[in-house]
């Protein structure tokens, strides 16, 4: 099992909060660049005929997370009463999930503001709050704004310098932002996002780039399962992913690799038992199978 998707040995997550109108902008530069990106949305201030919105970069591959329900609480604060983080955490995840069809699994709080009580009440029901440090050496947390340095072009050299830190030292960059162009709180521009993410570009072959939930997931999900993989013949094998996971949260493919002599150059194909493609990328002697948590795929190879 890879440390990250498709043996990628860093990961990066673009993170983007309130539900400011310039979303569909930023989703659109990602799509531009082949990525994805999240969006931490505050449900309580979406009105009845905004969800079509959401609604749609979802369907596009966004993630839609949870950012509180009416953003207006200090949930760092002690005296904020149980019932209220209640509502502003898990109401927000209900109403977000009845007006989406999806669930949101990931939360971020306001202002990157909480006491224990409101982590533990977030951690309940979300699998992953996003936090501006995690506790490991080489994760990074970059502000996309103009909060944070003395310009725009001050803030991308030190988010540059994050990102190539994070793919140097195998960790997971996270961005966080608002808005582009004018909108929004301390909006960086479409430029700026266009500028970062062809510097990123450099480390494609290090540096998986997927929202928030999917590296968080690739991240909790990988100790829970187990690989087996058994021979039947020179030419094939059985690859499964097992063990005893979270059903609800590990939905999506982990990488296997597999080795294999570093001359061979012959043909792969693998699948599952109801005959739909596993997909395999390779490198000089090694396969790498993306495989569900919960499945087995077949592996057969020409000599
Ligand atoms: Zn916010």
């Amino acid at each position: 099992m890879t440390r990250y998707k498709g043996d990628k040995s860093a990961a990066a997550s673009y993170t983007f909060d309130d539900g400011y109108p310039s979303s569909t902008t930023v989703a659109g530069i990602f799509e531009s660049f082949g990525y994805r990106a999240t969006f931490f949305i505050i449900p309580g201030a979406i009105g009845d005929t905004e969800w079509g919105t959401w609604k749609d970069l979802a369907a596009r591959g966004h993630e839609i997370g949870n950012h509180s329900m009416t953003h207006t609480i200090d949930m760092g604060d002690p005296s904020v009463s149980d019932a209220t983080l209640q509502t502003e955490i898990n109401a927000a995840q209900d109403r977000i999930a009845q007006n989406l069809g999806i669930k949101p699994l990931s939360f971020a709080f306001p202002w990157h503001s909480y006491t224990a009580r409101a982590l533990s009440v977030a951690e309940s029901r979300h699998y992953s709050v996003r936090k501006m440090s995690n506790g490991e050496s080489n994760y990074q947390f970059a502000f996309f704004d103009q909060d944070h340095d003395a310009s725009l072009s001050a803030a991308l050299s030190t988010v540059n310098d994050q990102l190539r830190f994070v793919v140097d030292n195998g960790g997971w960059f996270v961005a966080g932002g608002h808005g582009v162009d004018g909108d929004g709180w301390s909006p960086v521009t479409s430029q700026f996002l266009r500028d970062h993410l062809t510097f990123a570009g450099q480390f494609s072959s290090r540096l998986w780039i997927d929202t928030y939930l999917n590296v968080a997931r690739y991240r909790l999900c990988r100790p829970q399962v187990s690989v087996t993989a058994t021979a039947s013949s020179s030419t094939q094998a059985t690859v499964s992913v097992g063990g005893s996971f979270n059903g609800e949260l590990c939905t999506a493919p982990l990488t296997v690799s597999l080795p294999v002599k570093e001359a061979w150059s012959g043909n792969v194909a693998a699948r599952y038992s109801d005959g739909s493609a596993v997909p395999v990328t390779r490198t000089s002697g090694k396969l790498y199978l993306d495989i569900r948590p919960g499945r087995t795929a077949t592996v057969e190879i020409s000599p």
